[in-house]
């Protein structure tokens, strides 16, 4: 079984072919990228979607050496996600679907995070970081669910850190780059905050904005906010993993190719007797492979859809996913 997958969430506009070996065939995208000086305007991002839809979808196809004919699935991103992508990436996918009379499923899109890092680690059941622009979440899997066992109460990780980015002048993404630039830098002293197993960022941002504001180095803010966020990170995933009585590790989504805390959750899980691993580099951030394989397992244990009826939900909650895959 061949499926194509499409992802629109938020900037990415993204194809992706698997077979139902986990092979990725192709895995094309085009990310929409604000002015400098701006966030992501939804309106403008669901444009680019519709305007790159068809020459993703020739690329994918090129780069796979397949024609639709050798597609027996298409997936999409059903949620969570910004509205006006949701629909463009929904849209095209029923188009697809009705052109080429193939089936459709409806995939979530933190559930194809985990899924593709499952996939591609072999990490069975493990405690999942997901870390995302929008997203931040430690899950695990029980009884027929993700459950979330801590979450971000305002920001996700990466969006707090692309506007920290932002608010310094630094282009889009900027998390990216604050890596780097943290190399260079040391401690100053930032707030902390957890809540029981539950994050916060904004504040810290905030603080992070007000010392540079003060003269503080953009070296040492960017060294200390990664410090801060991933610490925080790490005691709640670890207490998670002692709570649970697991010892794997999966760091998954787009902040996952950060170095620095791929190392600080290494340490943990090592210190702990456990085990690490991180999602491939080029399917930690959104893109369509995920939804391709999430569509096959979904479809594989009997998740079908009437095109007429394909629909979003731009609050979709991991939690609220069935994983009928998963016995
Ligand atoms: P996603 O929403 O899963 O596509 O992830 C995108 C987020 O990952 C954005 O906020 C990026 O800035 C962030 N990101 C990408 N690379 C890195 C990195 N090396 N370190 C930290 N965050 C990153
Ligand atoms: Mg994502």
């Amino acid at each position: 079984m061949i499926c194509l997958g499409i992802e629109a969430t938020a900037h990415t506009f993204g194809i992706g072919i698997c077979d139902d070996k986990g092979n990725v065939l192709a895995n094309e995208r085009d990310m929409y990228k604000p002015k400098t000086g701006w966030g992501i305007i939804p309106m403008d991002a669901g444009k680019h979607h519709l305007e790159v839809a068809p020459k993703i979808l020739e690329q994918a196809l090129k780069t796979a050496k397949l024609t639709m004919d050798d597609i027996n699935l298409i997936s999409y991103s059903r949620g969570p996600g910004l509205p006006p992508c949701l629909y463009k990436g929904k849209d095209f996918a029923i188009e697809t679907a009705k052109k080429y009379k193939k089936p459709l499923v409806g995939v979530n899109h933190c559930v194809s995070h985990i899924e593709i890092g499952r996939q591609t680690t072999g990490l069975k059941n493990p405690v999942v970081v997901y870390v995302s622009g929008a997203n931040t979440q430690i899950i695990s899997f029980s009884e027929g669910k993700y459950r979330i066992f801590g979450e971000c109460m305002d920001i996700g990780v990466g969006n707090a850190l692309d506007k920290f980015g932002r608010a310094m002048g630094l282009d889009f993404p900027q998390a990216p780059e604050i890596e780097q630039i943290a190399l260079k830098g040391k401690w100053v002293d930032l707030p902390y905050v957890v809540k029981g197993m539950d994050l916060s960022f904004s504040g810290i941002l905030t603080s992070c904005i007000q010392k540079r504001e003060k003269g503080e180095s953009l070296e040492n803010l960017c060294y200390s906010i990664q410090e801060t966020f991933f610490s925080m990170l790490t005691e709640v995933t670890e207490r998670a993993l002692a709570h649970l009585g697991k010892s794997e590790v999966l760091l998954t989504g787009g902040v996952a190719a950060n170095k620095r805390l791929q190392q600080m959750l290494k340490t943990m899980a090592k210190e702990r007797g456990g085990k690490f691993e991180v999602v491939p580099r080029d399917l930690s951030g959104d893109q369509g492979a995920m939804i391709a394989w999430n569509g096959i397992i979904a479809y594989k244990s009997e998740q079908k859809m009437n095109p007429d009826k394909a629909d979003v939900d731009s609050r979709w909650r991991t939690d609220d996913v069935e994983i009928s895959w998963i016995s």
